[in-house]
Formats: structure tokens, C-alpha cells, sequence
């Protein structure tokens, strides 16, 4: 403020103009007295207002509170404190906002966070990283990670990030070693729940400290495993045939024409031909399996009558058994329609028949039948009189290579994904399958297809 629009020079100097103009007069005394009650009144001015200042200073400021109003300078000296006041509290309310929010943000996440000091103590983790590490931040703020979660691979985590943090964060070789800590992920069991699988990864944070990530990646690792025993299953069932195929091609090229009779030559080509048959198979449902599970898939559904494709299917089967078996179909007294992709829905019907005549012994019964049920939905059964299967295989069957009995399904030419297949037209196709069978009397295969893909024509 200019000393001109500091107004507290006017006061003083009227009352000294008065006591020199009284002086001036001829009355010292009176001016003395003007002097001294002039002054005594500004102290005692002064004095009151620097009491409501203190009072004010010293109360409670969490909240904007005005300060107490005051005339003369004190009015100016206020008013600037005021709104040096006004914008303090509101710069305060704004970082407690941004606080709040940050912590709201890090609860929200799906992730688990905690952030840790240079030392790598706790300074404050979210409510999801407390629950999967068991911590407990009330107990555990300011103790050392390291001691509560008991892991040497941990350990030794934590130590390859405190190497990194010790370096010149300027150094650019720091600098690549920080990133590479950040893209490495330590994967460890949760504490919380064996079935868990928990990613760490860490990140500089703040003063010398870091921000611990932690993620589920339970799923992501079931599918790692999945598709690592998948690969090992297809390179397994391969490796059989071509063994095969390479041995005998190998026979075929050691001997000479001469020395082989015709006979024999035409065996080594027919069990060639029936292990690259099976190859073949192999190749074709996996890439049956691989179209059905990719998310690409783009097949029109469509409207189509059942009752010329069952039998179709029925005549297939017949041929497929060679006159083995009997094979009847039960067919709806009204004509039906289904809503899907057809060739889907008939690789799955054909699957479920092919299984039936390869696990039924010559002379059984296949029995297909179409049931439209009280909800109107559609039921289709394949009943056969076969081995049957023992109930403890029923709940695995789906899966990609289980077999009961490894030899006989190799044996009748089956690829072990007959039933995943099925699965996953089924998938698509909003529909169930359930399987009822007993060993040595037969097994029964039913699809059931929901009552809005499956219409009577009337
Ligand atoms: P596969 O190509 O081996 O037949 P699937 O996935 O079609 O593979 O079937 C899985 C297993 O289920 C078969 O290996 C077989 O053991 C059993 N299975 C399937 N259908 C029948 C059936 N109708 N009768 C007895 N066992 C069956």
C-alpha cells in the first residue's frame, strides 16, 4: 500500500496540528493534554483491534472465517487479510478435493496399490491390495513390506528396485534399467486365497519412493496354461502318426523294390494312408475348434426345416455304421424349424452320431430323436446301446483330448475334440448338453436348443 493511502498518518498528525495551533495560543498545558488523549485514544484504538486480530489468528481456520472488521487502517489491513484468507482456505479445499479424489481413485481401481517409502515401508495401500497381500494399514503403516509379506522371490523384487532407485535418475542407463523394472512383473500366490495368482510390478514414486502395482491375473494365467497343455496335446498327438509315417517311409526307402512283395508294400501304404487320414481329421477339427472360439466369427444364422436334415443325418449314420447297427429316428408329428448357423449345428449332431457308432458294438441300437418339449423347446437325443461311460469321465468329457479310453478312440479314429466341438457350436447357439449313460448298457447325448430358436410350422 502507497504511504498516501495509508490513512493512519491522518490522525496522529490532526491531533498534533490542534495541540501546536492550542499551543501556539498560549496554553502549553492544553496542548500537552490534547497530545496525551489524542495518543492515548489511537493506542487504545490500536490495542482493540490488535485484540480481535489475535482472537481471530488464534481460532479454529479450518473453514473461511472472516476476520473482524475494523476502520482506519485496520479497515484496509483487514480487507487484504480477508482475501489473503478467502484464497488460502480455498487452495486448501482444492488440495483436500484432489487428496480425497486420488484416494477415491486408487479404492475404484481393480488393481491393488501401495505405496511405499524409500525404505520400503508402507506409507498407504487401497483397500483391494490390503485384502489379497493380508495387510491391515491401521497395524502395518510404516513397516517394511518386506517383512510382512515372507517371499524370497518378493525380496528380491523389492531389492532390484531399490538397486535402481539408488542410481542418478539422470543416468540414461538408470533410466532404461527403471523402465525395464516396470515392464517386469513378479508373479506370486495371494495371500489371501491359494487359488489367486497376483502380478507386482513397481514404479518410482514421489521422493525416493515407490507405487507397488498389483494385479489379478489369475485368468490370464489359467489361460497361459491351458494354451500351453494345448499346444503340448496337439504336438503329442502328431508326433504319434508322423513317427509312423516317417518309419515306414524310411522301411520304404531302405529296401529295395525287389525284396517287397506287393503285398507288403500296399500294407505299408494303407497304414500311411490311415495315419495321415487321422492327421487330416486332427488338422480339420482344430480348425473347426479355432473358427468357433476365435472372436471373428461371422456365420449367418438362418431359419431351417429339421425334419429333411434329421433324416439326412439318419441316412449318414447308417452309412458311417455299415450295416452295423440298427439306426431309427423319432421325428415330431408337426414339422419344425431351427434358428442357427446349419453347419455348425450339423457338425455337432454329426459328432454326437459318430460317437455313438464308434463306442457301440457291432449289432447295437442308435436311436436319434427330435422332442419338442412343454417350453417349446428343442430336444435332440442320440440314445445308443454302447459301452457307456463311468460317471466320474461325464463331467470332463468336453474337454479339449479327454478320452475315456485313449486306444480305442485312436483306434476308431477319433480326434478326442468331437464333444469340445460340440460345446462350442452349443455355446453359440444358446443350447446345453447333458449326458445320461451307463457302463455296458449305453450312453444318451441330448441337446437341448432354447424354445426362441425353434418354431412349429403349423
Ligand atoms: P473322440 O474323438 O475320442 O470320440 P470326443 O470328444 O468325441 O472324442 O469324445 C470324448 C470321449 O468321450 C471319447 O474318447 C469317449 O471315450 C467318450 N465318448 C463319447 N461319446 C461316447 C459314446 N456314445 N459312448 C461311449 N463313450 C463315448
Amino acid at each position: 500500500m502507497s504511504p498516501l493511502r495509508n490513512r493512519g498518518w491522518i490522525l496522529p498528525s490532526l491531533i498534533i496540528v490542534l495541540a501546536l495551533i492550542v499551543a501556539g495560543l498560549g496554553s502549553a498545558w492544553a496542548a500537552l493534554i490534547i497530545l496525551a488523549l489524542g495518543f492515548a485514544g489511537i493506542t487504545a484504538f490500536h490495542l482493540v483491534h490488535l485484540y480481535r486480530l489475535q482472537r481471530w489468528t488464534t481460532s479454529s481456520q479450518e473453514h473461511y472465517v472472516p476476520p473482524p472488521e475494523g476502520i482506519g487502517v485496520w479497515g484496509d489491513t483487514l480487507a487484504a487479510l480477508s482475501r489473503r484468507e478467502r484464497q488460502r482456505v480455498a487452495f486448501q479445499t482444492m488440495q483436500r478435493r484432489t487428496i480425497e479424489q486420488f484416494y477415491r481413485m486408487a479404492e475404484a481401481l481393480p488393481d491393488g496399490v501401495i505405496v511405499l517409502d524409500k525404505h520400503c515401508r508402507i506409507e498407504w495401500a487401497n483397500v483391494r491390495a490390503q485384502q489379497w497381500l493380508v495387510l491391515d494399514l491401521g497395524k502395518d503403516r510404516g513397516q517394511s513390506l518386506g517383512n510382512l509379506v515372507r517371499m524370497p522371490e518378493f525380496l528380491r523384487f523389492l531389492t532390484d528396485g531399490e538397486d535402481a532407485d539408488v542410481a542418478s535418475p539422470d543416468d540414461e542407463a538408470v533410466q532404461t534399467q527403471q523402465q525395464e523394472l516396470q515392464q517386469r512383473a513378479l508373479v506370486i500366490p495371494a495371500a489371501s486365497d491359494a487359488g489367486k495368482v497376483l502380478a507386482l510390478q513397481q514404479a518410482p514414486f514421489g521422493q525416493g519412493g515407490r507405487l507397488l502395482l498389483v494385479r489379478d491375473v489369475t485368468q490370464y494365467e489359467a489361460a497361459a496354461r491351458l494354451r500351453r497343455e494345448f499346444t503340448a496335446s496337439v504336438s503329442h498327438e502328431l508326433k504319434t502318426p508322423l513317427t509312423v509315417i516317417v518309419g515306414f517311409l524310411e522301411t520304404l526307402q531302405e529296401t529295395p523294390m525287389s525284396s517287397m512283395s506287393e503285398s507288403s508294400r500296399a500294407h505299408y501304404f494303407d497304414l500311411m494312408q490311415t495315419q495321415a487320414s487321422g492327421m487330416q481329421r486332427l488338422v480339420d477339427d482344430l480348425l473347426t475348434l479355432s473358427d468357433l472360439e476365435s472372436g471373428t466369427r461371422n456365420k449367418e444364422e438362418e431359419w431351417f426345416a429339421t425334419t429333411p436334415w434329421l433324416q439326412s443325418l439318419q441316412q449318414q449314420t447308417q452309412a458311417l455304421s455299415q450295416g452295423k447297427h440298427i439306426v431309427t429316428l423319432t421325428l415330431p408329428k408337426e414339422e419344425t424349424l431351427v434358428h442357427g448357423v446349419h453347419d455348425e449345428l450339423a457338425s455337432a449332431f454329426t459328432n454326437l452320431l459318430t460317437n455313438a457308432v464308434r463306442y457301440t458294438p457291432e449289432g447295437g441300437k442308435i436311436e436319434l430323436s427330435w422332442v419338442i418339449d412343454s417350453k417349446g423347446r428343442g430336444i435332440f437325443t442320440v440314445c445308443d446301446t454302447g459301452i457307456g461311460i463311468a460317471a466320474e469321465h461325464l463331467p470332463r468329457l468336453t474337454e479339449r483330448f479327454y478320452r475315456v479310453d485313449r486306444g480305442r478312440s485312436r483306434a476308431s479314429g477319433g480326434t478326442g475334440l468331437g464333444l469340445a466341438i460340440v460345446k462350442h457350436v452349443l455355446l453359440h447357439h444358446d443350447g446345453e448338453l447333458t449326458v445320461n449313460s451307463q457302463i455296458g448298457k449305453g450312453s444318451a447325448f441330448s441337446v437341448v436348443l432354447p424354445a426362441a430358436r425353434v418354431r412349429l410350422v403349423r
